[in-house]
């Protein structure tokens, strides 16, 4: 078997993004993906302002402090700010680590009741070399799995996990720490146990697949979703989530994984930041730091203060700020609920079948 070169750095890196306090803002949304963002606001989907919104969040003054990294979609990084500076210069500024989205989005998996695989292995280990080269230091790969009466299918859980080990020991391979993502998504009318059984059954293949691709787990990172009911059931406490999730992790998670990234996927700004301090709350085993790698729900609110309008780019950053020191403190679990006066922070914004 190969030895992976370069292993301090993957692990220093690791233990970096996992530092406790920070987390990730995940702005890698795809061009498409972005296009619906901005499409809410009425502001056109071109390249000057994707750049802007990028522009409005990394250069949010006292908001990198909150950030261990970021994750950027590949225009992003290697764009600049208004006034000259590469992006990847000034996180590196704020002493936030670049990150990049490799996979290429999930088609439908043949065989399966419309159950998907992500692609983007082509190639993969060139692209690692380049985006290395340009600053990034770790990426994401995010793999979905859906809920339903006779689904997940053993198929969907067994192909998602060998994509991701796959992906994430050529990112070892090439100086990337992988962000290692199987969403289960919270479509659906399922109850809380039906989530965390599945989370599980996920989680023990994704480990088995890594372990079988001698993928160094001391350099990873895993991005899971929360264990919730579906969106279509009756929401739960924080404190009832935070058990539950705690649970799933502690039943299929290595010690050796420095952190656990969570993805908010749909719940509002507030409800992931609640779910999220209510774990770091619960005194149980947690060998892992639990913080955030949040698009939606570090974004949102922000998104809709600027309307695409340089006149409310600071309302704007104050409200991405909010989000930011109340999702750090959610990581030491001393977050009061001060950030939830903030518009539109409690809006759900879930999005049936949601692609990134
Ligand atoms: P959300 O937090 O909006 O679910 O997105 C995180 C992400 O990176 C999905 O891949």
């Amino acid at each position: 078997m190969r030895q992976i070169s370069g292993k301090d750095e993957l692990i220093a890196n690791a233990a970096y993004i996992g530092t406790l306090g920070k987390g990730i803002l995940a702005a890698d949304e795809s061009t498409g993906t972005i296009g619906k963002r901005l499409s809410s606001i009425n502001v056109e989907n071109v390249e000057e302002n994707r750049r802007a919104l990028r522009e409005l969040l990394l250069c949010t003054p006292g908001a990198l402090q909150y950030l261990s990294s970021v994750i950027l979609f590949e225009e992003t990084l290697y764009q600049k700010t208004s006034s000259g500076k590469p992006y990847v210069e000034v996180l590196k500024e704020g002493g936030v680590l670049p990150g990049i989205k490799v996979d290429k989005g999930t088609v439908e998996l043949p065989g399966t009741n419309g159950e998907t695989t992500t692609q983007g292995l082509d190639n993969l280990a060139q692209r690692c070399q380049q985006y290395y080269a340009a600053g990034a230091r770790f990426a994401k790969w995010r793999a979905v799995l859906k809920i339903r009466p006779t689904e997940p299918s053993q198929l969907a859980i067994n192909d998602n996990a060998n994509g991701l080990a796959r992906y994430a020991i050529i990112c070892q391979e090439n100086g990337l720490v992988p962000i290692v993502e199987p969403e289960v998504l919270v479509d659906g009318s399922h109850d809380i146990d039906r989530c965390a059984d599945v989370t599980e059954r996920v989680l023990a293949a994704c480990y088995k697949a890594l372990n079988d691709h001698h993928v160094l787990l001391e350099g990873t990172l895993l991005k899971p979703n929360m264990v919730t009911p579906g969106s279509d059931a009756e929401k739960f406490p924080p404190e009832v989530v935070a058990k539950y999730t705690v649970k799933a992790l502690q039943r299929t998670v290595p010690v050796a994984v420095p952190a656990v990234m969570f993805l908010s996927g749909g719940q509002s700004e507030e409800e992931a930041t609640l779910n999220l301090n209510a774990m770091n709350k619960l005194k149980t085993k947690k060998p892992w730091t639990l913080s955030f790698s949040f698009g939606r729900a570090l974004q949102q609110s922000a998104l809709k203060a600027w309307a695409g309008k340089v006149e409310n780019i600071e309302i704007a950053r104050a409200a991405f700020l909010a989000r930011c020191k109340a999702n750090s403190e959610a990581t030491l679990g001393i977050y009061k609920g001060d950030a939830a006066i903030g518009e539109g922070a409690s809006e759900s914004l879930h999005v049936k079948d949601y692609k990134y």
